[in-house]
């Protein structure tokens, strides 16, 4: 079975007894054999790019030997966050050869262009990370594996870390997840291994397990968790970092899926698959039914002069698939954006 990669460790490294304290326990709470279906990567920010300039924005070069240090500890590779040429630079000649690029980066092209262009020794022995912007842009997160595999890099992998709404969000993570632009990425990048970030999802501590065994079952191929010695008093993102014992207990009750094994199709997955098929058949009839419908409404509209906007039948119409929605098992932010699609559709019909 192909092994899952892991990358775990505090969110930013704040200093020397930290990051030998989160080392330490890892160390110690971890037994071989939870390990055995994963490939640990242990990480810490030392260039944190934030929302807000008051916030904690790392230590930067000061923090390179506590995690050089610590990696060696836990004979884990070492990975950390750069934005900038010079934090690349510096890292890299510290013998730092595994580097996410953040949501706040891959948003900006000529950062990743930057960084893709700055000149390191040896660019087959080095890893990226590649999370994705913080907006749900595909295009935008595909254009920086491009930029660093046009550089000559051949390690790319890549990270989902959910997306910033703001106000349009429904979610009760941290990040909108939007699975689909996941789901999306894989299928363009099919080679490129995509991870999930389970804690800078969910926001909160209590929701990282049900994030990081969606992802798993999913079939992603590995996790981004973020674990601190003492999340109350972590300098960043204190609320949704694991202690090193909850990361273990996590870790016992995830089962990877062997993914060596996908594709084969059994009988009862083939005639599964035939009766989705047949009902996506029947539900596409029905969008086709509906959006004649819809034709037929803008013309009785234009010949009565009747605005095609009702936003009240609108949202009438709304609130009652999403009340059946939510009866019926069905994330009602889900069904909202599945109406809102077939609502502006049809309302572009009646136009
Ligand atoms: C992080 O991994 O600590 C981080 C800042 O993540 P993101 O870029 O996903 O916000
Ligand atoms: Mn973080």
């Amino acid at each position: 079975m192909s092994k899952k990669i892991l990358i775990a460790g505090p969110c930013a490294a704040e200093n020397a007894a930290q990051m030998r304290d989160v080392s330490r326990r890892l160390k110690d709470v971890l037994q071989a054999d939870v390990l055995q279906s994963f490939e640990p990567v242990f990480r810490a920010g030392l260039w944190k790019p934030r929302s807000q300039p008051s916030s904690f924005q790392g230590v930067g070069v000061e923090g390179l030997p506590w995690l050089s240090e610590a990696s060696a500890a836990l004979l884990w590779p070492a990975a950390t966050e750069v934005a900038q040429p010079e934090h690349l630079l510096s890292a890299y000649k510290a013998g730092i050869r595994h580097f996410w690029l953040g949501a706040r980066t891959t948003s900006n092209p000529f950062m990743v262009e930057a960084l893709a262009d700055t000149p390191v020794a040896d660019k087959q022995d080095v890893v990226w990370y590649i999370k994705n912007p913080t907006s749900p842009d595909i295009d935008l997160w595909c254009g920086a594996v491009e930029r660093l595999k046009r550089a000559g890099y051949s390690g790319l992998c890549a990270i989902h870390r959910g997306f910033a709404l703001g106000e349009h969000t429904t979610t009760i993570y941290r990040n909108a997840p939007l699975w689909s632009v996941a789901i999306e990425f894989k299928r363009r990048y099919p080679d490129v291994p995509l991870l999930t970030d389970a804690s800078h999802i969910a926001g909160q501590a209590e929701r990282v397990p049900e994030v990081a065994e969606q992802a798993i079952r999913m079939g992603m191929d590995g996790l981004m968790i973020e674990v601190h010695s003492n999340p109350a008093q972590a300098l960043s993102d204190a609320r949704q970092q694991l202690t090193p014992e909850d990361f273990a207990q996590l870790l016992h009750r995830l089962t990877p899926i062997d993914s060596s094994s996908a594709g084969t199709e059994s009988a009862e997955l083939a005639s599964l698959r035939q009766q989705i098929d047949e009902t996506d058949d029947e539900l596409w009839a029905l969008i086709s039914k509906r959006m004649d419908i819809s034709r037929r409404i803008g013309e009785y509209k234009r010949e009565h002069d009747i605005p095609v906007l009702q936003s009240a039948r609108y949202d009438e119409l709304l609130q009652r698939r999403m009340l059946w929605a939510e009866k019926h098992g069905i994330d009602p932010g889900a069904a909202k954006q599945i109406m809102d699609i077939i609502h502006e559709q049809s309302v572009l019909r009646q136009v």
